[in-house]
């Protein structure tokens, strides 16, 4: 797969007038950071900008600027000149933000997924940058795009969330630049890092509370898992949200090699979360095995079955790859 060339992608951008700009189904940071910076720029440009995610904004996001524009899809569908793809690494997982879209004329798919097949008629997918918002700021300064203040912000809160706060291994000097340049332009970095990270429901910890209560260990510790049964998520009334980053508690301990997250969901899949902190496990395979996909260190899947019927069968396949590791 060749990329487009960034002044490809700005002619388009600069020679229509009607977009939607999309993400993925359950929106973290990276998405909904994206989305909004680039639909800002667009709309400094006199464009016409729908931004729709399924899910709408969620509520932990709000105070990201110019939040109120984000919305979930219309029921009826739209024609639009362009629709964008943002940090969405197979179409469907659009959901009903494609189905919206009744024609565009182009589909431009800007992600940084290993697993992105490529789908849309102008791509770019860089798998080393750590966020979709890295690749939307190159885009936006190459190509002399407009920014300002608001865009930095959004920038800074998809860049910020997507490298656990400057931690993962694709964080580069390019990222600390970055992150410099939006600092520049005027963003408080305490004030946001404080509704980013110090501003959560205490709901969110109360799940941790309980999750913690099922953690195990596989294969002498390299494992561990956790899991979250739709009892549990009812009894402490915790929106799908409010589990963003949590496995990083697992990933935190010491000799522990792959993290992973289950949760039992209303449809009779469970949605699976996975981390890897090597190299050499790629978590993105062995979710691809389920359906899934994702990062090499950072994937996940939806899978049927019952809650421990797809956690035994997934924590035997990251053994297995664990095992061939050690
Ligand atoms: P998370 O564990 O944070 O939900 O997802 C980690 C990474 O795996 C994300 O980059 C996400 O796009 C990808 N991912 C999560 N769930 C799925 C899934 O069901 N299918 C695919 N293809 N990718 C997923
Ligand atoms: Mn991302």
């Amino acid at each position: 797969m060749t990329n487009s060339k960034f002044e490809e992608i700005a002619r388009v951008l600069r020679e229509h007038e009607c977009f939607a700009v999309l993400s993925h189904v359950r929106p973290d940071g990276d998405a909904l950071g994206s989305q909004l910076a680039l639909a800002l720029s667009l709309q400094q440009l006199g464009k016409k900008v729908r931004l729709w995610n399924e899910d709408g904004m969620l509520e932990k996001y709000s105070f990201l600027p110019r939040a109120e524009l984000l919305t979930k899809p219309p029921e009826a569908a739209e024609d639009v000149d362009v629709a964008i793809a943002l940090d969405t690494a197979i179409q469907n997982r659009l959901g009903t933000a494609l189905t919206a879209v009744r024609s565009a004329k182009t589909w431009i798919n800007i992600d940084h997924h290993l697993s992105n097949p490529g789908y849309g008629d102008l791509v770019y997918v860089d798998s080393a940058a750590p966020a979709t918002g890295e690749i939307i700021f190159e885009l936006i300064k190459n190509q002399g795009f407009p920014f300002n203040r608001d865009i930095a912000e959004n920038l800074y809160a998809a860049i910020s969330t997507d490298t656990g706060s400057f931690q993962y291994p694709k964080t580069s000097a390019r990222t600390f630049e970055i992150a410099a340049e939006l600092v520049r332009a005027g963003l408080d970095v305490g004030r946001l890092n404080q509704q980013l990270y110090e501003n959560y429901p205490r709901r969110r910890v109360e799940l941790l509370r309980e999750l913690l209560r099922t953690m195990r260990f596989e294969h002498g510790g390299r494992v561990a898992s956790f899991s979250l049964s739709l009892k549990t998520a009812a009894k402490l009334g915790v929106l799908p949200e409010d589990n963003e980053g949590l496995i990083d508690h697992l990933r935190a301990i010491r000799g522990v090699i792959v993290a992973a997250f289950f949760e039992e969901l209303s449809d009779g899949k469970v949605r699976v979360s996975m981390r890897s902190k090597s190299d050499t496990v790629d978590v993105c395979a062995i979710c691809q095995k389920f359906g899934g996909g994702g990062h090499t260190l950072a994937a996940g899947a939806r899978v049927r079955g019952t809650l421990p019927e797809v956690e035994n069968k997934v924590l035997e396949a990251a053994c297995d790859v664990v095992k061939c590791d050690s």
